[in-house]
C-alpha cells in the first residue's frame, strides 16, 4: 500500500509538555520507504527516488518487510544542506548519480513506521509506532533511527538552534499516523532570526490604526550611516502601538533619517533613540528584512549597537570546511548574534603550543595564532598569524580537539573580555583591551616581509 507523509502545522512559538515528542526537524526531503522483497523510496510527491540513493541499499540488510517515514539528508560543514540533497534528486544519468552519492553521501533520518510485516501501524499512538521502530530497524552507515525527547520542548529547541538547525517538530505522542493530512498533532517550530533595529520613523495609520502608525520605519548601521532595511507592521498589540507611540514622541523630528525611496509620504521620522527586536527570515537581495514581525522593544541597547553586521550573512566556509564536527567539539560556524566587542585568548596545546588572539568583529571572531603568546610589557612585540575567521561562540569554547583533526589538541582559555577598535586597515590594527589578564593599548602591523599572513603584535604605552 502506498502512503502520503503526515504533514506538521506550524507553531508560533517553542513550548514543551508531557504528553509530547519533540525531535529536529531536518531539512532534506521527506521520503517514505518500503523494505520488502524490493525497495522502493517514494517522496512527498509520489516520485520514486529509489536509484537516486544507491546508498540506502543497506536499508534491506537493517530490517526486512515495513514501510518507513523519514528524511534523506545531505550533511555538508556539519549541518544538512538542502541544496545538496536537491542536487541528489536532480541528478539522472548513472554516471552523475555515482559522481553525487561519492561526493555527497546521504543519510536517511527514520522517524515512524507505518507497517510491519504487512501489518498496518498507522492506527497505533505514536509511542507504539517508536518502539516498534526502534526494535525493527538497526542504524547503518546511511540509516539512522532519528533521536528524541519527551517533555523538555523548550530547551531541545534551544540546542537544535545553537547547533544551527531548522528547528524542531513536536508530535502528540498518543497522535495515530494520519497520511496525507496536515495535523495539529504535529507542529513544527522553525526557528526565527531576530535582529535589533533602530526605528527610524512610522507610517501613518489607516482604519483601526488611524490615532497609532501603521508600520515602524527600520534601520541599521553601516558604518556612520543608517541603512533603511525596510517596515515592520505586525505584531503589534493595542497596548504596544500606544507604548511605542508615547515612546517615539521625543525623537520625532522633520529630517529624512535614512535613504528610504519606498517610504510613503506623510511618514515621520525619528532620531535614533528607539531600539526594536524584529524578527525576520532572511535578508532580500536589495538589503530589505522579509516577513518581519516586530518582537519588543530594547531599552537595554544602545542605538549605534544596531549594526548591520547582525544581518549580513557571515562566511565561516573556511572554518567549516576545516573541521569534522562529528569528531570535533568546536562550536559550528554559523551567523550568530553580535555579543559586542568581544575579546578571548586561547591557550593552544596544538602540535605547537600557540596563543590564539580573536576579536569580534562584522559577526565574527577574527583571529590570529600568536606562537610566544601576547607581549605582556610596553615596547614587547611578537609574530601573529592571521588564521581563518572563527565563529563568535568559539570565544567560550574550552576543550580537547581529538587526534587527527585539525588543530588537534586542548584549548584553554587563558584571557577574556573587551576590547575597543581604533583605527581598523588593512595594513594596521588598533585595539583597547580590557581583559582579565590583559589590559591597555595594542596594535597590530602587518610584516608582509616574512609572509602574506604575518602580523607583529605590540603593546603599546598607555
Ligand atoms: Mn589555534
Amino acid at each position: 500500500m502506498s502512503y502520503r507523509p503526515m504533514l506538521a502545522e506550524p507553531a508560533d512559538a517553542p513550548f514543551g509538555g508531557a504528553g509530547w515528542l519533540f525531535e529536529v526537524k531536518w531539512d532534506g526531503i521527506r521520503a517514505i520507504a518500503h523494505v520488502g522483497e524490493t525497495l522502493s523510496i517514494m517522496t512527498r510527491n509520489d516520485n520514486d527516488v529509489t536509484h537516486k540513493f544507491p546508498e540506502l541499499n543497506e536499508l534491506s540488510k537493517l530490517t526486512s518487510k515495513v514501510v518507513l517515514d523519514g528524511e534523506i539528508i545531505v550533511m555538508k560543514g556539519g549541518r544538512p544542506d538542502f541544496q545538496a540533497v536537491a542536487k541528489r534528486v536532480q541528478a539522472s544519468k548513472l554516471g552523475d548519480i555515482e559522481r553525487e552519492a561519492r561526493e555527497s553521501p546521504c543519510t536517511y533520518v527514520v522517524f515512524d513506521i507505518l507497517e510491519k510485516d504487512g501489518e498496518p501501524l498507522t492506527g497505533r499512538p505514536l509511542s507504539e509506532r517508536k518502539a516498534i521502530l526502534r526494535e525493527s530497524l538497526r542504524d547503518g552507515e546511511h540509516v539512522v533511527v532519528s533521536s528524541y525527547v519527551v517533555g523538555e520542548g523548550e530547551a531541545y529547541y534551544e540546542a537544535a538552534v545553537a547547533r544551527g538547525l531548522e528547528g524542531v517538530v513536536a508530535k502528540r505522542l498518543d497522535s495515530p499516523y494520519r497520511a496525507g493530512e496536515r495535523s495539529r498533532e504535529w507542529l513544527k517550530v522553525k526557528r526565527v532570526r531576530t535582529v535589533d533595529c533602530v526605528v527610524v520613523g512610522y507610517t501613518r495609520g489607516t482604519g483601526n490604526r488611524a490615532d497609532t502608525f501603521g508600520a515602524l520605519l527600520l534601520g541599521l548601521y553601516d558604518g556612520d550611516k543608517l541603512t533603511f532595511v525596510g517596515r515592520v507592521g505586525t505584531g503589534f498589540t493595542d497596548k504596544s502601538l500606544r507604548e511605542l507611540l508615547a515612546a517615539f514622541r521625543p525623537y520625532e523630528t522633520a529630517e529624512q533619517q535614512a535613504e528610504a525611496p519606498d517610504v510613503p509620504a506623510g511618514s515621520t521620522w525619528l532620531r535614533p533613540g528607539v531600539v526594536a527586536e524584529v524578527g525576520y527570515q532572511n535578508l532580500t537581495d536589495d538589503d530589505r528584512l522579509r516577513a518581519p514581525r516586530f518582537l519588543r522593544l530594547r531599552t537595554d541597547k544602545a542605538p549605534r549597537d544596531c549594526t548591520i553586521a547582525q544581518v549580513r550573512p557571515v562566511t565561516l566556509e573556511e572554518y567549516n570546511a576545516k573541521r569534522n564536527f562529528s569528531k570535533s567539539p568546536e562550536p559550528v560556524g554559523e551567523g550568530t548574534k553580535p555579543k559586542g566587542g568581544s575579546y578571548v585568548v586561547q591557550e593552544h596545546h596544538a602540535r605547537h603550543l600557540h596563543w590564539d588572539l580573536r576579536l569580534e568583529r562584522d559577526g565574527v571572531l577574527k583571529s590570529w595564532a600568536v606562537p610566544k603568546g601576547p607581549p605582556e610589557k610596553p615596547g614587547e612585540r611578537r609574530l601573529a598569524v592571521a588564521v581563518e575567521d572563527h565563529p563568535l561562540d568559539y570565544g567560550g569554547f574550552e576543550g580537547t580537539i581529538p587526534e587527527g583533526e585539525y588543530g588537534a589538541g586542548t584549548v584553554k582559555i587563558w584571557d577574556r573580555g573587551t576590547y575597543e577598535a581604533g583605527e581598523w586597515g588593512e595594513e594596521k590594527i588598533e585595539f583597547t583591551v580590557h581583559g582579565e589578564r590583559l589590559s591597555g593599548p595594542y596594535e597590530l602591523v602587518r610584516f608582509r616581509k616574512a609572509g602574506e599572513k604575518n602580523w607583529l603584535l605590540f603593546k603599546k604605552r598607555e
